[in-house]
């Protein structure tokens, strides 16, 4: 087959745009092609928190990586990125169980105190904080700028062709030498192909989705008014302790959980994870809540706003202004974080099923396009 590029990639959230990276770094002829005139998934419509202190296993591995990579990425780009950017704030002392927990394993955790966390904070906390964390290995970028930007210089460098409004339709040939795939703007031919279309891949190949049990999660989120404060770290509550793994898999959250299922199922029953984060302008990213189908409603619940809301102001003790409301998609599935499959000889899928592909995007896709990956 003649191939007119080495690496074709489908999708520009942070996961087609991290195997562009790398295959750009492996000095590879890269195109990478998405349906939209700019990103719009997942990847803008998210906090921007990159949550590296709150993951285990695996997950901790691939954050890591890309906490690297993030980094690199900012040093050759000029993007801005907040380093030391996580803090998780206990309003009980439960709260501060875990925390101390997960701090005594895990150097990147440091324990606060109530002042502490409150100076941290840009001193606007409530008066029932009774101490908190720091996440050392934390970083923060602004989600609605980043992932274009990142498109742009991409699109800058030599070797890398981006084509916006041109869909992906089907695979029309694939060998031992490449692939050629339909698109709305005619067919190309690769020596790879990387399908990174997150949650959307039932679409296109909807065997391995369906045989991967792929759903979409659904996400309530806001953003406020400039409230006149300063919270330079992206900021965690209660229910994010339980929500992610290093935190939810100490003992001492099994107390937490009772307490809050017995006190406080409204937040159960949205499956809520109460976290706030600023953007350059001031505003905060308020939310979220999830809601896993095959495919999701697109109609908000005011009640599950209006809940995320007081909890957010409740931690900040003042009232929030909204200026805007969404609704964002991720792909979900119980069995794995991530999903890469082998759509035909050299065509791969590859998505993140679980809410941190700004957390562990770059290194997985780095690793996708190397071949290393193992589920
Ligand atoms: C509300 C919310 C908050 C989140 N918060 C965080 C967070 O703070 N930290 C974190 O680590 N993760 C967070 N996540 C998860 C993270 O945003 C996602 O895991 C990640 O953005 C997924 O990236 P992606 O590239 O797979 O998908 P997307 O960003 O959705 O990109 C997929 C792209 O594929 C394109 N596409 C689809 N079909 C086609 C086709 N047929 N042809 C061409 N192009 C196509 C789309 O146009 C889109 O641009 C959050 C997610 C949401 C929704």
């Amino acid at each position: 087959m003649n191939i007119d590029y080495d690496v074709l990639v489908v999708g520009s959230g942070i996961v087609g745009l991290g195997h562009a990276l790398a295959a750009h770094d492996d000095g590879l002829r890269v195109i990478l092609i998405d349906r939209d005139a700019r990103p719009v998934g997942a990847s803008v419509r998210n906090f921007g928190h990159v949550c590296a202190t709150g993951q285990s296993r695996e997950l901790r591995e691939l954050a890591l990586g890309t906490r690297e990579r993030w980094l690199s990425v900012a040093a050759r780009t000029g993007l801005p990125i907040r380093q030391s950017a996580g803090a998780a704030v206990a309003r009980a002392a439960d709260e501060v169980a875990v925390m101390e927990e997960l701090a005594d394993k895990r150097d990147a955790v440091e324990l606060r105190t109530a002042a502490q966390i409150r100076a941290d904070l840009g001193g606007v906390v409530a008066d029932d904080v009774v101490g908190g964390a720091r996440l050392h290995d934390d970083l923060r970028v602004d989600p609605r700028t980043t992932a274009p930007r990142l498109a742009d210089w991409l699109g800058n460098r030599d070797g890398v062709e981006f084509r916006w409004r041109t869909a992906y339709l089907g695979i029309e040939e694939a060998d031992a030498t490449g692939a050629r795939v339909r698109t709305s703007g005619g067919a190309i031919a690769a020596g790879r192909v990387f399908v990174c279309v997150g949650h959307d891949l039932d679409y296109l190949a909807p065997a391995v989705a369906d045989d991967a049990g792929m759903e979409r999660c659904a996400l309530q989120m806001m953003l406020t008014e400039d409230p006149g404060i300063r919270v330079p770290p992206a900021v965690l509550t209660a229910t994010s302790l339980l929500r992610y793994d290093a935190f939810a898999e100490t003992s001492a959250a099994a107390a937490l959980r009772t307490r809050l299922e017995l006190r406080r199922p409204e937040l159960f029953a949205a499956d809520t994870n109460i976290m706030f984060t600023q953007r350059p302008d001031g505003g905060l990213l308020i939310g979220d809540s999830h809601r896993n189908r095959l495919t999701v409603s697109p109609f908000l619940d005011e009640s599950v706003s209006a809940l995320i809301l007081g909890e957010v102001e409740a931690v900040l003790g003042r009232r929030l202004r909204i200026r805007e409301r969404w609704q964002g998609v991720y792909a979900a599935r119980p069995a794995g974080p991530y999903l890469t499959a082998r759509l035909a000889p050299n065509v791969h899928a590859c998505s993140v099923t679980t809410g941190v592909g700004m957390t562990v995007g770059l290194e997985l896709a780095a690793r996708s396009l190397a071949g290393t990956l193992t589920s």
